[in-house]
């Protein structure tokens, strides 16, 4: 076998770089400019490269667009596939300096290291180097670098098919194990709880009042009674909820009389996500109804769901799955399909109608001071992605 065209050396200077830059949601220019300088110094044409307009549409808080590199195919007969890793990484990655420990790239201070998804952009890169430099002959790709995925899976969600030249198949790099391939996820939601109840003193007419914190404790205490808070077994059906934030009252004198809290709840199955909600609804009404001041007056509950993605499944059978497959194996790995217990840029993509597997680049301890990237692996997902790319051009 002829021995890879891949520069090793290179590969692993273009994870080193990436993890060096700052990128929190929201705030990706950085990461925009370096990428882009390393692309066209691999020789990408500066019209191939632009940023849509996603955080224009997403509202405040985001500084710039998805990134999207499309580079014309030299099989002209094969159709286009995609790849993508996105650019933000968790707040616990500010300041992040990395450096190599053995067979591992680490974070040197206390903070997270980034590898979640700076090594999924890293091997993108590599991977778009070693097809110009080397003329590997390929299909058209397009090179995909949403942001605000750790949010919410935004940057995904706002792009447009068209701005990514209506790719046939997609091959998203968000994960762990090379040889991984997430052919499932689940779906989640937020959800929200406005309690209003009614303010009075609570030393002298504390009767007459309506604690909104007592309602949000009592709805609450009811969930997990129930069985639906934190993981969630029910014969074979299963998801897990939470609450995630608490905000309400102004002095330890004062009943409460609005108090706002927050959670998720998640599942594979999308029925028993709706049946999680509806637990939530009904206990919310009925501690809303169940305290009662001296008036018999009652609180009132708010509650409301944003979707954040949808379910998705696919098939083994699945042009993305097959090359996948192909291309872990040709590197000697065996292939290992899974489904996720967590959302991914992909379950937006597979939505609205663009078939993509999402496989890992070695990164591992997402979102925790221990983060690392196994450099063996990161190098063996860049040899996958390479296969992914000749398959996918014959
Ligand atoms: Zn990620």
């Amino acid at each position: 076998m002829k021995s890879s065209p891949i520069d090793n050396d290179r590969a692993l200077q273009h994870l080193m770089d990436l993890l060096s830059i700052e990128g929190p949601t929201g705030q990706e220019s950085k990461v925009v400019k370096g990428i882009t300088e390393k692309l066209v110094a691999a020789g990408c044409k500066k019209s191939w490269i632009k940023t849509d307009d996603a955080h224009k549409r997403l509202g405040d808080g985001y500084e710039i667009g998805n990134l999207i590199v499309k580079l014309p195919g030299t099989v002209k007969s094969a159709s286009r596939i995609m790849f993508s890793a996105h650019m933000d990484t968790v707040p616990l990655c500010k300041g992040a300096v990395p450096m190599i420990k053995g067979n591992r790239v680490v974070a040197k201070g206390d903070t997270g290291l980034g590898g979640d998804d700076r090594s999924g952009c890293a091997a993108m890169v590599t991977l778009c180097e070693t097809i110009l430099n080397e003329k590997v002959p390929h299909p058209p790709i397009t090179f995909l670098f949403p942001i605000a995925e750790e949010n919410g899976l935004h940057g995904s969600r706002m792009v447009r098919f068209t701005d990514l030249g209506n790719p046939a198949m997609g091959f998203n790099l968000d994960g762990q194990f090379p040889n991984e391939l997430v052919i499932g996820a689940m779906s989640a939601v937020r959800w929200e709880a406005e309690i209003t109840g009614l303010s009075t003193h609570a030393g002298l007419e504390p009767h007459k009042g309506i604690s909104a914190g007592l309602i949000g404790s009592k709805a609450m205490a009811m969930v997990a009674e129930k069985g639906y808070f934190g993981k969630i077994t029910k014969g074979s059906r299963t998801g897990t909820s939470n609450l995630g934030s608490v905000n309400g009252g102004e002095a330890s004198n004062q009943v409460m009389d609005r108090c706002i809290m927050t959670g998720e709840c998640r599942s594979h199955n999308a029925a028993f996500l709706k049946q999680i909600i509806k637990v939530y609804k009904e206990s919310f009404a009925a501690a809303a109804k169940g305290v009662i001041n001296d008036k018999g007056r009652c609180g009132k509950v708010k509650f409301t769901v944003i979707n954040d993605y949808n379910a998705f499944r696919l098939k083994k059978s699945e042009p993305c799955v097959k090359i996948a497959s192909k291309a872990v194996e040709a590197v000697g790995l065996k292939p290992n399909p899974l489904v996720m217990d967590a959302g991914l840029d992909a379950n937006n993509f597979n939505e609205k109608g663009l078939p993509t597997v999402t496989l890992g680049t070695g990164s591992h301890q997402f979102h925790q001071v221990d983060e690392y990237v196994n450099i063996k692996e990161y190098l063996a997902a860049c040899e996958v992605l390479l296969n992914i790319a000749k398959l996918a051009g014959t």
